[in-house]
C-alpha cells in the first residue's frame, strides 16, 4: 500500500484547505469531547487516568455480568474509581440475576440498585445471560421481558435511570461459523455462545421481541441498547425500532466494525435520521479480579496503548473522509458532520446519563 493510501484519512484533511475540494474538514481527534458509554475498567491505575485525560475522553464504567459472583467486587471498584476521578469514571451498576426465583427478588434488587445510585451509578446494565443463560425451575430460559423483572424496570423508569441492555447476540451466533464474519474470532473461541445447531436456545428473533416488549411495557424507561441492539446486520431493523420506540437508544460498542461493512451512505443516513439516538462506545475489558495474579505495569501500558489505537481507529471511521483502515480492512470514512459527531460522541450520553456537559478532560 502506498504511503498516501495508507494515510488516506489524513490526505483529505490536507486537501480540505483547498477551496472547492471539501466544505468541512474532519475535526481533530482530541478536539471532540468523547464519552465511551461502554467500558469495563476495574482497576484504579494512573496510566488509564492519564490516557483518558490526554485523549479528551471519559468512560462509563459498566459492571457486568450479574451472575458470575463478582457483583460486589465490581461495585466496589467502580465506586472507588468514581470517587477518585468522578469526571473520568461515571459508572453503570448491574444486579444479581441468579436469585430471580426468590419471592423477595425484585425488592432486594431495587434496594441494591438504590444503594448503587446513592453511590453515583448513572444507569443499570442487563446482560445476554438473561435470555441465553438463565433458566427457571422447569428448565425453560428466562427471557428479559419476564414479569419477574417488571418491578425493577418500573423502578428504573421512576428513578430516571436508563437500562443499558445487552440482550441477544449478533445474528452470526445462530448461523454456521463463517471465517469472513467479524464475529468469527469470538464464536470460534467462545463456543458456549455459538448457538447454531442448538435448537433448545431461544431464537435471535425471540430475544429481540422480548427486548421490544420491555420497551412497549415500560414506555418511560430509557433503554440504551448495547451493540446496536444486536441488529448490527439490519440497519432498517434498527431504524424501524428507533421510529417505533421513542424510549430506545443504541450504542455502537464492539459493532463499529459491523457498520464499516454496510454501504457508507446507508450508515450516514441512519445518523442523519436519528442524530439524538446513537451513542459512542468501544467495549474494552480490564478485569484484574478475573486474573490469577495482578497485572504488571507493562500489561497495563499495553492495554492503554491498545485502547488509544482502537479509539483513534473508530474516530477515523466516523469523522474521517476517504479511505480509512478499520479492523484490518479498508473502508470509507463516514465524515459525519461536526454537529452529529458532537451528539454521538458526548451530547447524547450527557443528556441520557445526566453527565455534566461543561467538562473537558484536557
Ligand atoms: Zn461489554
Amino acid at each position: 500500500m502506498s504511503p498516501l493510501r495508507r494515510f488516506g484519512f489524513f490526505l483529505p484533511l490536507a486537501l480540505a484547505g483547498l477551496p472547492g475540494l471539501r466544505a468541512s474538514p474532519s475535526p481533530a481527534f482530541e478536539e471532540i469531547r468523547k464519552i465511551d458509554v461502554h467500558s469495563h475498567l476495574f482497576e484504579d491505575a494512573p496510566v488509564f487516568h492519564e490516557l483518558f485525560r490526554r485523549l479528551n475522553l471519559r468512560t462509563v464504567n459498566v459492571c457486568v455480568p450479574g451472575g458470575d459472583g463478582h457483583l460486589a467486587t465490581m461495585d466496589r471498584v467502580a465506586r472507588q474509581l468514581y470517587r477518585r476521578e468522578p469526571t473520568l469514571y461515571p459508572f453503570t451498576a448491574t444486579f444479581d440475576v441468579t436469585g430471580h426465583a426468590a419471592p423477595d427478588y425484585a425488592a432486594r434488587v431495587i434496594a441494591w440498585l438504590d444503594a448503587a445510585f446513592a453511590g453515583g451509578a448513572v444507569a443499570v446494565k442487563i446482560w445476554k445471560e438473561v435470555g441465553l443463560g438463565l433458566r427457571d425451575a422447569s428448565g425453560r430460559f428466562v427471557l428479559p421481558d419476564d414479569p419477574v423483572f417488571d418491578p425493577i424496570y418500573a423502578h428504573l423508569a421512576r428513578r430516571g435511570k436508563p437500562l443499558h441492555a445487552h440482550l441477544a447476540e449478533p445474528i452470526d451466533a445462530w448461523l454456521p461459523l463463517d471465517p469472513n464474519s467479524p464475529h468469527h474470532g469470538y464464536y470460534s473461541t467462545n463456543p458456549q455462545w455459538h448457538l447454531h445447531g442448538k435448537p433448545e436456545y431461544p431464537s435471535h428473533a425471540a430475544i429481540i421481541a422480548a427486548r421490544d416488549n420491555i420497551l412497549r411495557k415500560h414506555p418511560s424507561l430509557v433503554v440504551l441498547a448495547a451493540h446496536l441492539g444486536s441488529l448490527e446486520h439490519d440497519l432498517d431493523g434498527i431504524a424501524s425500532r428507533l421510529e417505533q420506540f421513542p424510549n430506545l437508544h443504541v450504542e455502537v460498542a464492539a459493532r463499529t466494525r459491523n457498520l464499516t461493512r454496510h454501504p457508507p451512505e446507508r450508515v450516514r443516513a441512519l445518523f442523519a435520521r436519528f442524530p439524538d439516538r446513537i451513542l459512542y462506545g468501544l467495549d474494552s475489558s480490564w478485569k484484574p479480579h478475573l486474573r490469577d495474579r495482578p497485572p504488571t505495569d507493562l500489561q497495563r501500558q499495553a492495554h492503554a496503548t491498545q485502547l488509544e489505537v482502537r479509539y483513534r481507529a473508530d474516530f477515523a471511521y466516523y469523522a474521517g473522509h476517504g479511505e480509512v483502515l478499520h479492523s484490518g480492512r479498508k473502508t470509507e470514512g463516514l465524515g459525519l458532520p461536526r454537529a452529529t459527531l458532537e451528539r454521538f460522541y458526548h451530547g447524547n450520553a450527557e443528556r441520557l446519563l445526566g453527565l455534566p456537559a461543561a467538562w473537558t478532560g484536557r
